[in-house]
Order: C-alpha cells, then sequence, then structure tokens
C-alpha cells in the first residue's frame, strides 16, 4: 500500500508550462521491459498520440505525475474510484486489515458481509462468488450460462466491451448493420489473434440499440443461444444510452427463447445507483458481473444471479471456477469501506449535480467555439463525441471525428485535466470532485475547444 505523503502543490498549465520529461523517460525504460511500456492497452496513449503520463500519486480529485504536474482525473481508475483518490475511510480500513494479513486462500467472515451487501442492492441477485477482475466475472458468467441452458452461443452487442477472455473478444466480420438487413451468418470474427475462429463463431454480433437485429438472430438460431451478454449502459464506445424500452424486449426476446440475460454492470454497478443500471431500467437479468467501484480501487470482481444458477458453481456444482486470490481481505476491506459511503443520504443525488453542471458547461463552451460536440450522460458517467450527430450505437460512436478528440485531450491534458487517452471511454465524476474542480474543467474546455476549431482550420 502507497503510503499517503503530503501534497506538493502542483504545476498545472496556468501556472507554468507542462513537462513531461521523466514521464517520457520512465516511457522508455519501461518499454524495455513491459510490452508497449504499459500494462494495458489503452494506457500507452496510442489513440491520443504522445507517450503516456506516468503516475506518482492520487489524492480526492487530483492526481499528480512524476514531473510534479497536478491534474483534475476524470479516468479515476477507469471509474473503480467513485470516492476519488486514497480515501481516507478506505485507506484506513486497507491499512487496518493489512496488517492482519493480506491473503489466506481460506475464507473470511468479510466476504460474507460483502456478499451480502451486493446481494442486498441487486434485487436480482440471490448468491454471488467474488473474483479478482471483470474479465473473470464475464469469463464465469459465460461458462455457468451454457452449463445451465446446453447450449453454446452467446448473442453480444458491437462497441460493448465485456474484458479479454476469449468468447467475448469477438467482433461482427461483415458488419452488423450489413449483417441484420442480409441476415445470413453473422460472420463472428476474432477481435485479436490467438482467439481461436472456431470459438469466436460461437460469439455472434449485432448492433447495440438495433432489437430488430437482435430478434432476428433469435429466431434464426432457436434454442442455441445460452446467454445474451449486454452493459445495459454501454460505456466503452463512448457512453451510450440504451432507446427507451429496449432492455425490457430484450429481456423478452431472452426469456421466450429460454436464453439468460447477462448485464456486464462492471461499469454502472454502483456508479449509476447502489442497484446498478438494472434498477433505474427497471430489467431483471439472471446474471449480473460487477467489478471496479465493487474493489474500491482493489482488485475486486463479482459475478452474482439466480442461485439455481450460481449454485452450479464448484464445489457444491460442476461448473469450475477458481481463484487464489479471490476474496482477498484488502480488497474486501477496501470494498466494504466504499459501498458503507455509497449508502450516504443523496450521495448520488451530488454527483448528478456535478455531472449535469459539467454537461451543460461543455456544451456551451463547444456552441461557442462553434465545435460539433455531443455529450452523452447519466448519472456521474459521460463522454464527449465530435459529431452534431446523435449516437446510439458504435457506428454512430466511430463516425464522431477522432481527430478533433485527439487535438481536445491534448489540450485539455496541458491545462491540467486527464480525461481517458481514448475517444470511446467514458469520463467518470467522483464524489471529491468539487464544484470548483468541475468549474476549472469547464474553463479547461473552453480554451481548449477554441484550439479544436483552430486546429479545423
Ligand atoms: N466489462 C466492462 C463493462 C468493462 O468496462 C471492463 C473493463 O473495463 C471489463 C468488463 C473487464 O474488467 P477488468 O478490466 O477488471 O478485467
Amino acid at each position: 500500500m502507497m503510503s499517503v505523503a503530503p501534497l506538493r502543490r502542483g504545476r498545472t498549465a496556468a501556472n507554468v508550462a507542462m513537462r513531461f520529461n521523466k514521464s517520457k523517460k520512465q516511457f522508455t525504460e519501461a518499454s524495455q521491459f513491459i510490452p508497449g511500456g504499459v500494462n494495458s492497452p489503452v494506457r500507452a496513449f496510442r489513440s491520443v498520440g504522445g507517450s503516456p503520463v506516468f503516475i506518482l500519486k492520487g489524492k480526492g480529485s487530483k492526481i499528480y505525475d512524476t514531473d510534479g504536474s497536478e491534474y483534475i482525473d476524470y479516468v479515476c481508475s477507469w471509474g473503480a474510484l467513485i470516492l476519488g483518490h486514497s480515501h481516507p475511510q478506505v485507506v484506513a480500513k486497507v491499512l487496518a486489515a493489512a496488517r492482519k494479513g493480506t491473503s489466506f486462500g481460506a475464507p473470511t467472515a468479510a466476504e460474507t458481509d460483502l456478499a451480502e451487501i451486493i446481494c442486498g442492492a441487486f434485487d436480482s441477485i440471490e448468491k454471488l462468488r467474488l473474483v479478482s477482475s471483470g474479465t473473470e466475472a464475464v469469463m464465469t458468467a459465460v461458462r455457468l450460462a451454457r452449463a445451465f441452458t446446453g447450449r453454446d452461443y452467446i448473442l453480444k452487442m458491437a462497441g460493448c466491451y465485456h474484458g479479454h477472455s476469449d468468447s467475448v473478444l469477438v467482433c461482427s466480420g461483415s458488419g452488423s448493420a450489413q449483417f441484420s438487413a442480409r441476415l445470413s451468418s453473422p460472420k463472428s470474427k476474432p477481435l485479436s489473434p490467438g482467439v481461436p475462429k472456431s470459438l469466436a463463431a460461437l460469439t455472434m454480433v449485432v448492433d447495440y440499440n438495433d432489437i430488430d437485429a437482435a430478434a432476428k438472430i433469435f429466431d434464426k438460431y432457436k434454442n442455441k443461444i445460452a446467454a445474451c451478454i449486454i452493459e445495459p449502459v454501454a460505456a466503452n464506445m463512448g457512453v451510450v444510452l440504451p432507446k427507451p424500452g429496449y432492455l425490457k424486449t430484450l429481456r423478452k426476446l431472452c426469456s421466450d427463447n429460454k436464453s439468460l440475460l447477462i448485464f456486464d454492470e462492471v461499469i454502472t454497478g454502483f456508479r449509476l445507483c447502489l442497484g446498478g443500471a438494472q434498477r433505474l431500467f427497471k430489467v431483471r437479468p439472471d446474471l449480473t458481473c460487477l467489478g471496479k467501484i465493487v474493489g474500491g480501487g482493489l482488485p475486486c470482481a463479482a459475478v452474482g444471479g439466480r442461485a439455481e444458477i450460481m449454485n452450479m458453481l464448484s464445489p457444491g456444482g460442476a461448473v469450475y471456477q477458481a481463484g487464489t486470490l479471490s476474496g482477498n481481505p484488502l480488497a474486501t476491506a477496501a470494498a466494504l469501506a466504499t459501498l458503507k459511503i455509497l449508502k450516504n443520504k443523496n450521495f448520488y443525488g451530488r454527483l448528478e449535480e456535478k455531472s449535469k453542471m459539467l454537461r451543460d458547461g461543455l456544451l456551451n463552451a463547444a456552441k461557442k467555439a462553434s465545435v460539433p460536440l455531443t455529450v452523452n450522460r447519466i448519472g456521474s458517467l459521460l463522454s464527449c463525441f465530435f459529431t452534431e450527430k446523435q449516437v446510439f450505437s458504435f457506428a454512430d460512436a466511430k463516425s464522431a471525428d477522432a481527430g478533433l478528440f485527439k487535438v481536445f485531450f491534448t489540450q485539455m491534458l496541458k491545462r491540467g485535466i486527464y480525461l481517458a487517452p481514448s475517444p470511446f471511454e467514458a469520463m467518470f465524476i467522483s464524489a471529491a470532485h468539487s464544484k470548483k474542480d468541475i468549474e476549472k474543467t469547464i474553463i479547461a474546455a473552453q480554451n481548449s475547444l477554441k484550439a479544436v476549431k483552430a486546429s479545423k482550420g
């Protein structure tokens, strides 16, 4: 656990020109030993150019890089840190747990406490298993769905990300819009070398928000689809909201076809409200995957759902799943401390206010600068698309101007605002962001958008 050093006032563009010398040197060094210099690809800044900022520490809404610059952070560990960095209550609980032992590989009562809180928060979760990452949660959900139904096919939506296990690392080979029009075989293809084509062929892909395409697949593959997996609010193609009725109709299609509905709430779980997107949209999935916030910033995730399905997991059932660090005491302590704070009165109301303020500020700034901008937002999740069009699908998201995002990202970074280094990632607002942070961000956006406009010539 990192010790919490007193913060030096950081350098921002407002006072001193930003320097990235140490970060650049550290990236060169990292690249000697770590493929691409990073331990997860988006961190490498490939989508936005330049080289990544190396982080020294974080506190509240801010992160500090190794060159001494301060940033208002809208990545928040990809959404995990809904309380902001290094929250004192979370840190205290993690330190206390560490003093008692960092891992036992044997059950602890704290794991039951956490499971009980999660089951209490999510109406659809009767039982759950703790794992260490969202990827693992999804991998287990898919295996359970296949075992429960005795079927092999999976349906997913283009632009939704479900971690990097083989069955979900798949895209539509021929473009899903084209596919739904032709209604031939889906021709799914691996998104990565190493995913067997024969496995990818079991995962069909249709456009998010295209209920007719999903219905046609269910029709064509009668009694063959084990599950439909979806981010109920997509947040890995930027933020894309479900159209009214979409999730409810998908639920009905799954039920009618005796297929399971898996909600991947790794991002939306505990982000939109205590009961996740499923509570907001009043749709009950069979299985739910949780991650990020549920671990309070430490590696912890969960897969849960109907007891009759979950009971199929070993040792009670025959579906194998295991994990050396599952239910790890430090992660469990961080999770318990975080989830306790989320129950505070108006916790989500306060996030909503700041999020609205930021959305309005960004849109006004874009209007003033005559830059086309669409901001999709729900709760404390939002994202910017450089387009005038509404964004309802991956195709819409991809039609936004990624070049303008790149300029915007770089300009915001120079002004001390740390956005996700990709046009397809969300901005996350935490409880630690103050209204002053939001005001500063809006001022930075006003100036950055002028530069975006100038870049268009
Ligand atoms: N599902 C969703 C919706 C995600 O956003 C992610 C990660 O960003 C995952 C699954 C995979 O989670 P992890 O990175 O913890 O493996």
